[in-house]
């Protein structure tokens, strides 16, 4: 599970994130909506810690960080690595290692991160590319591979770090249309396994499938948050309606 309290974090003068409250149940899924610049994706990094916030706290799992004035030192970096790891993250523009195979791509955290030795790895790196259908292509090189393949390599290299939670920011959202089905498909498995998910995303239909609660978040507050078929169906704040038009 997640539990998000009065998250904050400006750069310079834009607050980009205002006291941002938000709970995902344990095999929760979460679907974050709104307009570009409304904080999402840095909604997002402060989970994963790539982007450290100014205030409030954010429990994952057992694991409670605190942030801003008083707050104790964040962990080290060994310490961070794991909880990193903890949190996968997949992003728009798949982020793999452009020189390592699709294989070698999903054993690097669990020889750098977990220290497994290389074998174990290999074993475990195939069966994660074989659950997202990639176990023919585990040799090939990224600029080998589909914007498919690529993404469905970076879920499966998350995976390899065994995640309390999955993190997708705008997953699909680099892909020709042809090749989004099958990521999304890949997600909603992960979702019915029961993987605590948040997800920027905007495929609507897909938030409205797969997500239990969306959230409309706009200039860094959330705005309204709610079951999936409440939110997009009728949502109630005349902003979400404005911003769900769009898609209609
Ligand atoms: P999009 O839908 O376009 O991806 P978003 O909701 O993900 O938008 P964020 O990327 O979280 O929005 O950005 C929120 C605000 O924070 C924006 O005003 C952005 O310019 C600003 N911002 C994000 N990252 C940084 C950074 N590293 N330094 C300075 N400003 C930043
Ligand atoms: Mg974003």
């Amino acid at each position: 599970m997640i539990e998000i309290q009065r998250l904050s974090k400006r750069f310079g003068d834009n607050v980009v994130l205002k006291d941002i409250s938000l709970r995902v149940d344990q095999g929760g899924v979460v679907a974050l909506i709104g307009p570009s610049g409304s904080g999402k994706s840095t909604l997002l990094r402060c989970i994963n810690l790539l982007t450290v916030p100014d205030g409030g706290s954010i429990r994952v799992g057992a694991r409670t960080l605190a942030f801003g004035a008083g707050a104790p030192a964040l962990p080290r970096p060994r310490e961070l690595a794991a909880y990193r790891a903890g949190t996968g993250m997949v992003f728009q523009h798949f982020n793999l290692f452009p020189h390592m195979t699709a294989l070698g791509n999903v054993m690097e955290g669990m020889v750098t991160v977990r220290k497994l030795d290389p074998a174990t790895a290999r074993t475990t790196a195939l069966a994660l590319l074989d659950r997202v259908g990639l176990a023919a292509l585990a040799e090939r090189h990224p600029d080998r591979l589909s914007g498919g393949q690529k993404q469905r390599v970076a879920i499966a290299r998350a995976l390899a770090l065994r995640p309390e939670v999955m993190l997708f920011d705008e997953a699909t959202s680099a892909l020709d249309p042809e090749l989004v089905g099958e990521v999304l498909a890949v997600m909603k498995t992960l979702a019915d396994e029961g993987m605590t998910m948040v997800l920027v995303t905007h495929e609507v239909a897909f938030a409205r499938e797969v997500a239990d609660q969306v959230v409309f978040m706009r200039d860094g507050v959330v705005v309204e948050a709610g079951p999936a078929a409440q939110v997009i169906d009728a949502p109630v704040e005349p902003a979400t309606r404005a911003f769900l038009a769009r898609f209609n």
